[in-house]
């Protein structure tokens, strides 16, 4: 099960075991069955896993992908303000039509490696041995996974958006978002699960990464940084 000491194994005995091409065959060969080895483990602990081809995501830009492991970081998100809880597939469909959509500022994949609905099941992102798209200026080394919906408080945001939810919670018709126990539950153990494949020591809330912008400055809400502080007290990870 533990594939990434073989990863590190391989990376590190390139100069004593064989030439460099066997080193990068055993190092890609095995990073395609660390991803599968992750996916096994999350439905090995009774959370279902839906894979990218099964939510019909777009083929990715892979030729313009960079490479990416060793990861040390996790990065939590919400989906965003105008999200609630629904249909993970249609969400994660539309997030990827967004993302790859934004003209010259276009990612070249959903930019997320994991997401999580409300009910406590996984899907997949960008294929984990892709660098992800999600922290601006942190994204080496760094797993996005983000929460489908949006976990904001009212009036949270300072701008036009919140103006309407502030106004919304005034009138009644919106209150604070609260993580669902099935929800938080598959987390925690996607969490757990990742940890076993690499030596993850930092756990941030998007905007918990110095210098976001946007959006960024607000992901993912007060409910979802809430979240996260509790989950660094139960996993011993560090602050961004
Ligand atoms: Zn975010």
């Amino acid at each position: 099960m533990k594939d990434y000491i073989i990863e590190h194994w391989a990376h590190g005995q390139t100069t004593l075991g064989g030439d460099k091409g066997d080193a990068l065959s055993i190092s890609v060969n095995n990073r395609a069955a660390t991803r599968q080895a992750i996916i096994n483990r999350v439905r090995q602990s009774g959370i279902s896993f839906v894979e990218r081809s099964d939510w019909a995501a777009h083929k990715s830009r892979s030729s313009r992908m960079h490479d990416d492991w060793n990861y040390n970081k996790i990065a939590i998100h919400h989906a965003g303000r105008s999200f609630t809880c629904g249909p993970a597939a249609l969400q994660l469909q539309d997030i990827q039509n967004l993302q790859m959509g934004r003209g010259a500022a276009a990612s070249d994949d959903i930019g997320y490696h994991y997401a999580l609905d409300c009910f406590g099941n996984v899907f997949e992102g960008r294929d984990i041995r892709f660098k992800g798209e999600s922290v601006h200026n942190y994204n080496t080394q760094v797993i996005g996974i983000v929460l489908l919906e949006n976990l904001t408080n009212p009036g949270e945001g300072h701008d036009g958006v919140a103006r309407i939810t502030r106004l919304l919670n005034w009138i009644g018709l919106k209150k604070n978002p609260q993580v669902t126990e099935k929800q938080k539950l598959a987390l925690t153990a996607l969490i757990r699960i990742l940890r076993e494949f690499f030596y993850i020591g930092v756990l941030g809330g998007h905007r918990e990464f110095p210098g976001q912008l946007g959006e960024g400055k607000i992901c993912p809400g007060n409910a979802g940084l809430m979240l996260v502080g509790d989950l660094r007290k139960s996993t011993g990870l560090g602050a961004p």
